[in-house]
Parts: structure tokens; C-alpha cells; sequence
């Protein structure tokens, strides 16, 4: 701390409380060289300006008998007030009576008049100031043994302090997280591991040294450091990159960096270093980002994933959460043949209104919650397919997505089985996706929780496909029942001669497992004909409907229980005809 402020060129401030010019003139001589002064000439003054600017005063120096409120009744004020009660208070007196007196109001040491040398009396001053800062910094231990940085509370006790002598100084809040540190400790020894940490601390300080840098470890791989603002920090952590590749054989030992410019200080520095810590989180597992910032949008985004994430189990009760419909067609034959649905969640928030699965599927698959709305997606799909055969006695298969989290769960087996008993269906009535990155991440554990998925009798979608990175290998073993070719191949297909080819080598590889492909996003005629040229089976997409709310699909039911009639009615008037020739 000493260190910081001098090259800071920072110094404490001490107030001079005496109501005779002459003693505010030669202590202000002694003072001026090592100490801001500031000087009242009577009790009631030096309130006043203890009360407005306390936090910049670190010592009081303090004259007894005055006019209008004396040293005493100041030293009283003082110490019945929370914010006074910690600044020390050097009492200069003649009366040795006095002493006793003004220790039990809370004086912390005596300078005796006439004064003694003006080395005594900065040596007192001097030695008192240090002794508060450590009696209220010290509490925890100071430093991290590992590394020599701060602790988290001396830290942040620290740029409190900082801040109360350097206002108007703009400071950078950075927050350092290395990715996997486990591993690094599971597969190298924690030797290694502490050897990083140390490093890392040791390069941090190292690299911002120019920048008045403060540093500490928080958690076992996470850093804080503090340091004055700059407005550019391209580059700024290459040289960390470089020293820990040098220290291990590890090839890459990754970090993330959040960093929160120009920190409001009017916010405490536990909040600015949340903030850091946001924009840090934010990019946890993107390797192509190291860097990333705080911002408003992006505090706002985190409230915003915080409300929903609190809100979900409201959403579920309340049955906020409603299950849409999208038909999927058979187009292989003269017309058009409904043959099923897929089942997309909405979310209709009672204050937030409408909100797509795309803002919160991704975020309920990084914190697991996806489990418990994919479950009630499934009951709430094989409710409806209950209904619609009770009520239109016609037999929907509805395919519902199957998360790459739930694949883990031990029970999704029995979850949907019993979904399927309480409302009399069979595994034919409820077709799983499941997307195609799911298989290239999982591999082998994926597939037998699939296999065993397909003894039951259900069937598997593989859904997106052709976004992923599944291997040929991979896909020719892979056990499935359709593929669902991803959307930009179809949005693209008419566009650019490369897509077209890709369209055609998923029917290849479709043909070579044996298994249909459906067609997602298919907007309008001419991608259709395309498709049915190519020998696609069904489609799913705006041409013939957006996902609509259960009701509204009703409608494409009793369309297609018409012209099933009409079908057969033709087909029994074309054998009655045939047998009439006969
Ligand atoms: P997905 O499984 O690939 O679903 C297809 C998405 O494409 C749906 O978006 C659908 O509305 C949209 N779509 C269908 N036809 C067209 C078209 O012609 N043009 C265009 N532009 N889009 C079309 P949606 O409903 O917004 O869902 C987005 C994603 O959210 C889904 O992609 C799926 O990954 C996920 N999702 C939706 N519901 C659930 C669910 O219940 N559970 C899980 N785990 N994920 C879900
Ligand atoms: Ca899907
Ligand atoms: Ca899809």
C-alpha cells in the first residue's frame, strides 16, 4: 500500500484542530513536507468537515481548550459516530491531568506543549496512522501463500482505501479464469498446478506493472486485479499465453479474461468485480474469445437469463410454458400427406410476453434445467395426442426433441415410458429428436442409451443433420430411424450449386442406411419440387404451416380426416368399378 501511494504520488491528509493561528502555523510547517493539511479552529469546524470528507482524513490532531465546542466534546462526537470512530486522534496538550481523560474518550497518543522536535512529532504521526490502517486492514490474513497475491477481503479492503484517496482516478476491474484447472491438477499432479497459479500471478503482476496493478486470488483458478485504466488491451495478455506454455509440456493451458473499463466508483468494488466476472463467464468454453467485456447490454442479458431462470418452475405450474404444433408432410405421393407433427415449446411469460425457445433453450441446457421443460414438453405432447384421438379419433405421431443434458439422465428411459403408459400410448406415438452434434459429442455413451431407447420400440430422429461434425464412420454405425436434414442446406439449396449437391448427399447416405429424410424449413413451392425431384419423403416447414397452438392444428387434422374419407371413398368406388367390369 505504502508502495502504491507513493508512486501514485498519493499522500494521507491529516487535520489540524487548534484555535490559536500560531500552533496551526508551526504544525502546518512540520506537517507540509510528508502530509496534506487541513486545519479547523475550533471543535464544531472540524465536525463539519470529519462529516463531509471523513474518508480522505487518516489522522486528527487535536487542541483541547478551544472556543465554541472544546477537544473533549469533539473526541465524544467522534466516538459515538461509526464512521468517525476509526480515524485516530493525536491529542496535544500541557495538562497531564487531560491524558486520562481524553484516552477514555478514545485519543490514541499525546503530543506534549510547548512542542517537542518536529521529528518526534511526524514520527508519532507517522507511527499512529499505520497502526489504524493495519489495525482495519489486518483482520484476515493478507496474502496468498501460493501465489503473494492479496487476499480476497484485504483486496478489495484495499482499492477501498485506494479509492478514498484517488477518486477521480479511472481503474480497470479484470478478472482471470483458466479453463479446465481441474484437469490440469487431475492429469499433471497438483505440483503443476500450483506452479501455474503461481505463474500466472507472478506474469498478471509482471504485465501490468506499468499499470499500477493490484492482484489477488479468489478461488482456487480465478483472479482479481485491479489497475488503472487503459483503453486498448490488444495483445495485452500474449505474453501470459507464452510463459505458461514454456512452463509445462502442456500444449495448451487456456484462459479467459473479463475485464470491466473504467469502473463506476460509486459501486462497490465487489460489485465492478461482478461485473468483470460476467463478461468472464460469458465466454466460458468459446476458444475463440479470450477477452471479453463488460457492458450494460450484457449486464442486462445476464438479469435478463437471471428473471427467467427464476422464473421457470412458476412457468411450469402455471402452465405458462405452451406446447406448439408443426405438421410435417408425406410429398411423395399425388398430394400432400399429413403424417406428423413436431412438438416446439413457447414460453408465454405473463410479464415478459412471448418468448422464443431460442432464448432459452440454449440457457437451460448449460445449467441443466432443460431436463424439467423437456418433461413437460413430453406430457404435455402425449396429452395431446391423447386428446386428439379421443376427440377426432385420429392417431397423430408427434415427434418432441430430446436435449443432448437428458441423454445423462438415468431415468429418461422410465420418464417417458410412463409418460406413455398414463396416457395409453405406445413408443410409436412419441418419435424423439435428437440433434446431430449430440452424437459427435457423446459418442459411445449417446448410442447405447439410444439403442437401448430403440429396444423399447421407440424411434430416433436425428435432427440438424449436417451441421455437426459427425464422421461417416460414425454416422454408417449410428443407430437411427430418419434424418432430419439441417435447414440451411434447404435455405441455401436453390442459391448456390454446392448446397444443391449437399441436399443430394444426404439422400445418398439416407439411402445407404435405410432410413426417410424429412426436410425442415421448406418455405415455398419451388424447394418443395426440388425436394420431391430428389426423392426427399417428408417436409416439414412454413409452406404448410408455422408451429401453431394445439387448437389451431386441429384444424389439419379434420383437413386430413376429410381427405383420407374422400381417398378411400374413391379408392372403394374405383375397386367397386373394376369389379362391376369383371
Ligand atoms: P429445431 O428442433 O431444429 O426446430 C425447428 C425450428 O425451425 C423451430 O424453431 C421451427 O419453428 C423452425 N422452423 C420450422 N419451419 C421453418 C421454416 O420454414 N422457416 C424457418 N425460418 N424456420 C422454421 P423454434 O420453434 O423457434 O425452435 C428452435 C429450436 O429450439 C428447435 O430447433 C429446438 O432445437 C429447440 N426447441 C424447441 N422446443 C424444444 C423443446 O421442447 N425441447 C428442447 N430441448 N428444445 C426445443
Ligand atoms: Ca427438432
Ligand atoms: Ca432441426
Amino acid at each position: 500500500m505504502e508502495d502504491f501511494r507513493k508512486t501514485m504520488g498519493l499522500r494521507r491528509r491529516v487535520l489540524v484542530v487548534d484555535d490559536e493561528m500560531v500552533n496551526r502555523e508551526i504544525l502546518g510547517n512540520i506537517l507540509e513536507n510528508d502530509y496534506e493539511v487541513s486545519f479547523a479552529e475550533n471543535g464544531r469546524q472540524a465536525y463539519e468537515m470529519l462529516l463531509e470528507c471523513r474518508l480522505h482524513v487518516s489522522l486528527v490532531l487535536l487542541d483541547l481548550l478551544m472556543p465554541e465546542m472544546d477537544g473533549f466534546e469533539l473526541l465524544q462526537l467522534m466516538n459515538s459516530n461509526d464512521d468517525l470512530n476509526n480515524i485516530p486522534v493525536i491529542v496535544m496538550t500541557s495538562e497531564e491531568s487531560a491524558e486520562v481523560r481524553s484516552i477514555k474518550l478514545g485519543a490514541s497518543d499525546f503530543i506534549t506543549k510547548p512542542y517537542d522536535m518536529p521529528e518526534v512529532i511526524l514520527a508519532r504521526c507517522e507511527r499512529i496512522i499505520e497502526l489504524y490502517e493495519n489495525k482495519s486492514i489486518i483482520r484476515s490474513a493478507e496474502k496468498d501463500d501460493l501465489t503473494g497475491l492479496y487476499t480476497r477481503e484485504f483486496f478489495f479492503e484495499y482499492i477501498r482505501k485506494i479509492e478514498n484517496f484517488f477518486e477521480d482516478h479511472a481503474s480497470d476491474a479484470i478478472v482471470l479464469n483458466i479453463e479446465h484447472f481441474h484437469m490440469i491438477n487431475e492429469m499433471y499432479g497438483r505440483e503443476v498446478g500450483d506452479a501455474v497459479l503461481r505463474r500466472t500471478g507472478l506474469t498478471m503482476m509482471d504485465l501490468f506493472e506499468s499499470q499500477e496493478c493490484i492482484g489477488c486470488r479468489t478461488e482456487a483458478d480465478t483472479f482479481f486485479f485491479y489497475v488503472n485504466h487503459r483503453d486498448d488491451y490488444t495483445g495485452a495478455f500474449d505474453g501470459l499465453h507464452e510463459e505458461l506454455a514454456q512452463i509445462s509440456k502442456m500444449p495448451n493451458i487456456r484462459f479467459r479474461i473479463g475485464i470491466y473499463q473504467n469502473v463506476d466508483k460509486h459501486a462497490s468494488p465487489e460489485v465492478c468485480f461482478d461485473h468483470a466476472k460476467i463478461a468472464c463467464d460469458r465466454i466460458r468454453g468459446d476458444y475463440t474469445r479470450r477477452v471479453a467485456y463488460y457492458s450494460k447490454e450484457l449486464s442486462d442479458r445476464e438479469l435478463y437469463h437471471e428473471r427467467l431462470i427464476n422464473d421457470i418452475n412458476a412457468g411450469i405450474e402455471n402452465k405458462d410454458f405452451v406446447v406448439y404444433f408443426q405438421p410435417k408432410y408425406a410429398i411423395q405421393g399425388v398430394e400432400p400427406r399429413l403424417t406428423s407433427a413436431e412438438a416446439l415449446i413457447r414460453w408465454n411469460h405473463p410479464e415478459l410476453g412471448m418468448i422464443s425457445p431460442g432464448d432459452f433453450i440454449p440457457l437451460f441446457e448449460s445449467n441443466g434445467l432443460i431436463q424439467k421443460v423437456d418433461n413437460y414438453v413430453w406430457s404435455e405432447a402425449a396429452r395431446q395426442i391423447k386428446a386428439w384421438k379421443e376427440e377426432y379419433d385420429y392417431e397423430i405421431p408427434v415427434s418432441v426433441n430430446v436435449s443432448r443434458i437428458d441423454i445423462y439422465d438415468p431415468e429418461l428411459e422410465s420418464n417417458l415410458l410412463s409418460i406413455l403408459e398414463e396416457n395409453g400410448l405406445t413408443p410409436d406415438d412419441l418419435l424423439l429428436e435428437i440433434t446431430e452434434s449430440a452424437y459427435s459429442e457423446n459418442g459411445n455413451s449417446l448410442i447405447e442409451v439410444v439403442e437401448s431407447l430403440r429396444e423399447k420400440g421407440f424411434k430416433i430422429e436425428m435432427d440438424d443433420f449436417g451441421s455437426g461434425y459427425s464422421s461417416l464412420n460414425m454416422i454408417t454405425t449410428i443407430p437411427i430411424d430418419v434424418l432430419k436434414m439441417d435447414m440451411k442446406f434447404i435455405r441455401n439449396m436453390l442459391k448456390d450449386e454446392k448446397s444443391l449437391k449437399l441436399v443430394g448427399l444426404v439422400m445418398d447416405i439416407a439411402k445407404f442406411l435405410n432410413v426417410p429424410v424429412v426436410a425442415e424449413g421448406v418455405e415455398d413451392e419451388k424447394q418443395l419440387i426440388t425436394l420431391k425431384d430428389i426423392g426427399c419423403d417428408v417436409i416439414q416447414g412454413y409452406y404448410f404451416s408455422r408451429p401453431v397452438p394445439p387448437a389451431e392444428f386441429a384444424e389439419f387434422l379434420l383437413t386430413e380426416k376429410e381427405k383420407k374419407k374422400k381417398s378411400e371413398e374413391e379408392e372403394l368406388r374405383k375397386n367397386r368399378e373394376r369389379i362391376e367390369k369383371e
